[in-house]
């Protein structure tokens, strides 16, 4: 599981991120959900730890892997992180066998192809262990790089707007596919999206933000049905 409490983050005077808490647990999809500029990237980023945590802490499975106040960050190759980007960044020199063989360079060969072979049936991509990214389409690279990113069994697994490179209707397949593997792979799943459509579809709650706070946290339904206030009604009625 995963927690944050208490962070906050500026960039120069920008106060991107102020007070926010969350916590994610084993097997459950986490959005996190609000319209842009309202810090859900730097959220994963401190989560990640590809940004220093300034305020506030990190913890995985009940360890301290971040303390603003303690100058503590545990880097981010070492959190047990899985990371699915935007713009998913297969390494386009290797294979797709060799992308998602990538993190499991600790494991001896043969047990290494038998998860990458898994991870890659998991994903409906097993014929294409041979393939280079550059002859995948932009639908098929998305389940490589999430093949990837569970392949070594991250605990936590931080999305961010995974689906935005694809058209519409690709969009819905593979957001039915992705949450299909990622309820069977018992990860804790943090997504980020402004789309509240995607977030209602994939989350078992919801941290709604505004100008870097959470204004509401819930159920998809709670937030739908019981919104706290106009901002977070108007967010969900606007966008369909
Ligand atoms: P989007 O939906 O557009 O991706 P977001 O919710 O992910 O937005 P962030 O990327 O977290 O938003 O950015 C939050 C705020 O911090 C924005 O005002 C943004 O301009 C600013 N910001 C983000 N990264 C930096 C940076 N490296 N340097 C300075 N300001 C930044
Ligand atoms: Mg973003």
């Amino acid at each position: 599981a995963l927690e944050l409490h208490d962070v906050s983050h500026a960039y120069e005077k920008l106060l991107a991120v102020d007070h926010v808490s969350l916590h994610v647990n084993e097997g459950e999809v986490i959005c996190l959900l609000g319209p842009s500029g309202c810090g859900k990237s730097t959220m994963l980023r401190l989560a990640a730890g590809l940004e220093a945590l300034q305020q506030g802490r990190v913890v995985m499975q009940g360890q301290t892997i971040a303390d603003g106040a303690a100058r503590l960050s545990v880097p981010p190759e070492r959190r047990g992180v899985g990371l699915v980007f935007q713009d998913f960044a297969l390494f386009p020199h290797l294979s797709v066998r060799r992308n998602v063989g990538f993190g499991l360079t600790e494991l001896e060969p043969a047990r290494r192809d038998r998860r990458i072979a898994e991870v890659l049936d998991q994903v409906d991509m097993a014929d294409y262990a041979t393939a280079f990214p550059h002859a995948l389409s932009g639908g098929q690279q998305q389940r490589i790089a999430l093949a990837r990113a569970l392949a070594p069994q991250p605990a936590v697994l931080l999305l961010d707007e995974p689906f935005s490179g694809l058209d519409a209707r690709l969009r819905e397949q593979i957001r039915d596919e992705t949450l299909h593997v990622l309820k069977r792979s018992r990860t804790a799943t943090l997504m980020v999206t402004h789309d509240p459509e995607e977030a209602m579809f994939m989350a078992d709650r919801i941290y709604l933000m505004q100008s870097g706070r959470v204004v509401q946290s819930g159920s998809p339904d709670a937030l739908y049905h019981r919104p706290v206030s106009p901002f977070v009604a108007r967010f969900f009625s606007n966008t369909n």
